[in-house]
């Protein structure tokens, strides 16, 4: 078995997760200069392992080993992060992929396949419309001419903040980047963002799929009437129905298996205090992996609330705002993790992920997995976010592993 180096890992990640907007703790956005010279140290830490470098036309940083095959197993994650983000989201899958590659090249290994590790361009939500996966989107060929469009504060398109990130929007804007023909498999290890491999205090998560996200905007529609004169027994309040409605999202979602459901916006108007509620619109966030599920739960919700407002007096309306289909992650790329789990001595667990990631978008041109290490306390997208060492030791050693069987068993 080859041996990774934790302490070489380790030190990339300091560094790169120090390298911060000197005003917030862990930032480095997108498409900022932070940004790029977080990309061009990574860059010459690819060529130092003995990567080949290129950027390619959808601004994605990509260290390549040749193979036997020129056809690619790709491995990657992001360097970009949130506001005030944390030392691990993103940076550990791109510095633990680099680790795995050296390792291997150190040890004299000829892949059958080609091997890259990539840094997709603008993972977390940009400034840009809050557009997310900019750079595996160009891949898919899914980033369109409206989202090309969006503009950030200062009035700059997407389209121009590619172009300064060295990518070809000519070449962006007629098709996808990259041809199933090309790839093998795409395997990101990633930290879970979530507190269940910590409950359980397992160090691996073979991630079953990426979660499909349904949202839905409900509006309750009541009187607004003066808070004095009104008796109780006459009043359509309607905060009090969308109170309902929240109360019923969470006792329904806690007895179906495998969705997650959240209000987590809710506008009041008039807003006064002295006024009854007239109305209240609600967003509401509902994840799964099982398409099937999702659909079933929100007609049943939606049912279920309306019966509710109605004997309660109260109008209802709802439309759905967006959908994302959920992302099943490929059962050869899940069995080599188990095994490669397996092989190391770890124990593993699997689980759905309920964030996005670039995978989702990568699954419409190969097969795609994920592996999870355990964040302290489930804290992601903050300075408190945290995955210990040696969980970090087994993710990446789980992640060469499953590299080796899929680098076999692939063709
Ligand atoms: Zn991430």
């Amino acid at each position: 078995m080859f041996n990774v180096s934790l302490e070489r890992l380790k030190s990339r990640l300091d560094f790169l997760s120090t390298l911060t907007d000197p005003d917030l703790p862990f930032t480095r956005r997108a498409f900022t200069a932070r940004y790029l010279e977080g990309r061009n140290w990574l860059e010459r830490e690819f060529q130092k392992a003995g990567l080949g470098t290129q950027t390619d036309a959808g601004g994605n940083l990509i260290g390549r080993l040749e193979g036997k095959s020129p056809k690619a197993l790709v491995l990657g994650s992001h360097t970009d992060t949130v506001r005030s983000g944390g030392r691990f989201d993103g940076i550990l899958g791109v510095l633990s992929a680099l680790e795995t590659v050296q390792t291997l090249l150190e040890n004299g290994v000829k892949p059958n396949h080609s091997l890259e590790v990539v840094d997709f361009l603008s993972e977390e939500p940009s400034d840009y419309g809050g557009l997310s996966c900019v750079g595996s989107r160009t891949w898919a060929g899914t980033l369109s001419g409206p989202m090309l469009a969006l503009e950030n504060a200062d009035g700059e398109t997407l389209e121009q903040a590619m172009k300064r990130m060295g990518a070809d929007l000519k070449r962006v804007r007629s098709g996808p980047l990259r041809r199933p023909e090309e790839l093998v498999a795409y395997l990101e290890l990633h930290i879970e963002q979530g507190p269940t491999l910590e409950h359980a205090g397992i160090p691996i998560g073979v991630v079953t799929g990426i979660a499909g996200i349904e949202r839905w905007k409900l509006s309750v529609l009541g009187q607004a009437d003066h808070a004095g004169t009104t008796p109780m027994n006459l009043r359509k309040d309607a905060l009090v129905g969308a109170a309902r409605v929240v109360l019923e999202l969470n006792t329904l979602a806690g007895m179906t298996p495998n969705i997650v459901a959240t209000i987590g916006k809710l506008e009041l108007s008039p807003g006064a205090a002295n006024v009854v509620p007239e109305r209240v619109d609600l967003l509401t966030d509902t994840r799964s992996i099982d398409s099937a599920a999702l659909e079933r739960f929100n007609t049943n919700f939606l049912e279920r609330s309306k019966v509710l407002l109605e004997s309660a007096g109260l109008g209802f309306s709802f439309e759905r705002v967006s959908q994302s289909t959920p992302t099943v992650c490929n059962a050869r790329v899940l069995s080599a993790t188990r095994a490669g789990a397996t092989r190391r001595g770890y124990k593993w667990l699997e689980l759905p992920s309920g964030a996005g990631h670039d995978g989702a978008h990568l699954s419409s041109l190969c097969p795609v997995g994920m592996i999870f290490v355990p964040s302290i306390g489930g804290r992601s997208h903050t300075p408190e976010e945290l995955t210990l060492e040696g969980d970090i030791l087994a993710g990446t050693e789980v992640l060469l592993e499953t590299l080796l069987e899929l680098d076999r068993v692939m063709v």
